[in-house]
């Protein structure tokens, strides 16, 4: 319901869910229900291959996706997909987004990945499934690793990130959109603008991360 809030998502696009490692199972937002008329009891429950084991409605179209995620990634605990405009331009240009500043580098210390197309022979097959290894198979291809890169770009399509929970990938999904606009506009302004230094990168990252961030309370 937090999608919507941050302007991330409008009717019903888009979707949450949130995995209960113990059980092997996650909660997901029901298909084409409005997010206002949304409560725990119309959440339905999932397996990681994807079967529902409890809830009347139908879930979300993206299921599949998530299941796969949440079977390979075994650190994972949520996972959010919306719509939103500049990230979802970025996709459908088919481009990653370079890092470009330090807003970019508080939360990661590459380019946000945007991985390709796929083939029609996955498209015809079962698309959802295969949209799962769609990202898996760009992080891999690309040696990024899921616990430290939280979000990507699905080529033609928009964006999906992911964190140790739910709230950590709605998180992540407007922190996504709000690098892609700045990145969008960096363009506009300066279309040579360079990627961030390395210095300055890994000064902001680590500030946040790792056994030397001072970043909080
Ligand atoms: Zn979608």
């Amino acid at each position: 319901m937090q999608l919507p809030r941050l302007g991330l998502v409008m009717f019903t696009f888009g979707n949450v869910s949130a995995a209960d490692k113990d059980l092997a199972v996650f909660a997901i937002k029901p298909s084409g229900v409005p997010y206002q008329k949304l409560t725990p009891a119309k959440m339905v429950i999932v397996d990681f291959e994807g079967n529902t084991v409890k809830g009347k409605l139908r879930p979300s179209s993206d299921t599949k996706t998530h299941a796969v995620l949440y079977k390979h990634w075994p650190a994972i605990g949520g996972i959010s997909h919306t719509h939103s405009i500049y990230a979802t331009a970025w996709a459908q240009s088919l481009r990653d987004i370079p890092i470009f500043g330090t807003t970019h580098a508080d939360h990661n210390t590459v380019d946000i990945p945007c991985a390709p197309p796929m083939d029609d022979r996955m498209i015809q097959g079962d698309y959802e499934y295969q949209t799962g290894f769609q990202i898996i198979d760009c992080l891999t291809e690309k040696k990024l690793n899921y616990e430290e890169v939280e979000m990507i770009l699905v080529g033609n399509h928009a964006p999906f990130s992911w964190g140790k929970t739910a709230e950590k990938a709605v998180y992540n999904s407007g922190v996504l959109e709000s690098i892609a606009q700045m990145a969008w506009l960096t363009e506009q302004i300066n279309p040579k603008a360079a990627r961030l230094k390395e210095a300055l990168i890994r000064k902001h990252y680590e500030r946040k991360h790792g056994p030397d961030s001072y970043y909080g309370q």
